[in-house]
């Protein structure tokens, strides 16, 4: 522990008291490696605000010793953004005790939750008065507003309801001199300039602490259908997409899985069951809901697909019968990487291009990797409805254990220079961290490079802001 650190927790403790400031190294450990294990850190202390008050006294007391702060929710995200730097120069600051909604009304349509409130504690909220917050993914148990706020964070709904770039109204944050940024005011119309705002979100911590959120709420759930359908291929599901969308306005969640992924759910996860009876290369999980009753939202997507099967889009599907094999259902495209990670290495690739372009890119891509890697296996599953695929290779039966180690960097190379060739993204929704910066560096555009720089510099001269991530 550096001096500087040193006389930064000790006076940490005088403004959080002992229960803000964890100094125990078993206490720490869950919380300096990332999600998936692969990156390591260290932080000599963790200090843990309760209120914005007092996460603003810990920024100015960083500012002042020069030490970097790295916000840190549920640490699930994807790219290592909330992992401390390995030397331990920085401290974890985590928003965990910041759990409160504040506010939440179905009339105003608004719910205000502090930082670490947990996913699933403010869907439950929002159902409890008969409302609901859209967003939903597969770490909803852990994750939290403000960790989803910092990495704009995406899910399965996006497509009717968009990321977090849509579903915040407002953010109340701790900007890195110090100061308090609050845009709670849920006004509708704002335009005294750039959006502070949007500019906190996904700003994965490097331009200050996101303290509460003001989220958008929609009408809860009156009705929904799931159903598996069989298709051909990617560009025939993205068919069925067109061909639904153009019908009815309830779609929303449209998640594409290749036979593979499913095979190796089946094989690795118990009580998995394949949908439909036939093989077929690709799958499509598609959820339509409505939030008016009365609406038969079932028969409405039964007929559809009957549709769509008459004029060849789809090979087969099903409608789930009921609420258990809905979930069962989802429990299969949720255990996808789960499944590959049992069944042995694999290079994981969340990357977006223009949604017409994917199929293409997608079939194409697998090949092309599979080419140049032998051996390898390239696929992709996710959500094809925004253009945003899980490009996953995974090592083949005999590679050596280092494989990941020894060819992982070569072949992501390998992906994200496809992906910038067709225009597309090297990050769709798990932001840069520390994973990505190399390669963020190597190919955003110049112009992209120089005013991230340019703003993180103008507000964070000092580079206390979680330094090392995002920002090459
Ligand atoms: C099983 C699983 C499924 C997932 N599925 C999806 C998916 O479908 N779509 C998707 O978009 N993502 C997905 N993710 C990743 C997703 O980004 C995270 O789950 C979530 O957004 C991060 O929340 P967190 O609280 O865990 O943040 P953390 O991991 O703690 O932090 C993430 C980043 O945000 C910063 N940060 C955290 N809190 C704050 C704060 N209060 N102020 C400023 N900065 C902060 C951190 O410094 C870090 O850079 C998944 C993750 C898992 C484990």
């Amino acid at each position: 522990m550096t001096e500087a650190q040193a006389k930064l927790i000790a006076a940490a403790e005088q403004v959080l008291g002992a229960k803000g400031v964890i100094t125990d190294p078993r206490e720490i450990a869950p919380w300096v490696s990332d999600w998936r294990g692969r990156v390591h850190g260290a932080s000599p202390a963790i200090l843990a605000p309760a209120s914005t008050d007092e996460v603003a006294a810990i920024v100015r007391l960083a500012a002042e010793h020069r030490v970097p702060l790295v916000p840190q929710g549920g640490n699930t995200g994807m790219a290592a953004g909330a992992t401390p730097a390995a030397d331990g120069s920085g401290i974890v600051l985590s928003l965990r005790r910041m759990n409160r909604i504040r506010a939440i009304s179905a009339d105003s349509r608004l719910a205000v939750a502090e930082a670490g409130v947990v996913l699933e504690t403010l869907h439950r909220a929002a159902d409890d008065i008969g409302m609901r917050f859209p967003l939903t993914l597969g770490a909803r148990g852990s994750c939290t507003i403000g960790g989803l706020a910092s990495t704009n964070a995406g899910g399965t709904q996006v497509l009717k309801f968009g990321t977090m770039r849509a579903l915040v109204a407002g953010v109340e944050a701790v900007l890195p001199d110090g100061s308090v940024h609050s845009g709670l005011t849920g006004l509708k119309k704002d335009n005294r300039g750039y959006s502070l705002d949007q500019l906190l979100i996904g700003a994965e911590g490097t331009l200050g602490v996101v303290a509460a959120v003001a989220l958008r709420l929609v009408p809860a759930v009156a009705g929904r259908a799931v159903a598996w359908a069989g298709v051909e291929s990617p560009m025939r599901a993205l068919d069925l997409l067109r061909f639904l969308e153009a019908r009815t306005g309830s779609v929303e969640g449209f998640e594409l899985v290749p036979e593979d992924s499913l095979q190796l759910v089946l094989k690795h996860v118990p009580g998995t069951r394949a949908p439909l009876s036939s093989t077929r290369p690709w799958h499509v999980l598609i959820e339509a809901t409505t939030a008016q009753p009365g609406t038969d939202v079932a028969a409405e997507l039964e007929g559809l697909l009957g549709a769509a099967l008459d004029q060849g889009i789809i090979a087969d599907a099903v409608l789930a019968a009921s609420e258990v094999q809905a979930e069962a259902f989802w429990k299969i495209r949720d255990s996808i990487s789960e499944a590959e990670r049992v069944e042995g290495q694999t290079l994981a690739h969340d990357i977006s291009v223009a949604v017409g372009d994917m199929p293409r890119f997608l079939v194409e891509a697998a090949a092309a990797v599979e080419q140049r890697f032998p051996g390898v296996i390239a696929s992709g599953f996710g959500h094809l409805g925004d253009g945003n695929i899980h490009f996953h290779v995974r090592a083949a039966s005999h590679a050596a254990p280092d494989w990941y180690e020894r060819e992982g960097a070569a072949i992501t190379r390998f992906v994200d220079d496809l992906v910038t060739a067709a225009g597309g993204s090297i990050s769709a929704e798990h932001g840069i961290g520390q994973l990505k910066l190399a390669e963020f560096e190597r190919l955003a555009p110049p112009g992209r490079l120089h005013a991230l720089r340019a703003i993180k510099q103008a507000l964070d001269p000092l580079g206390i802001m979680n330094p090392g991530k995002l920002v090459p």
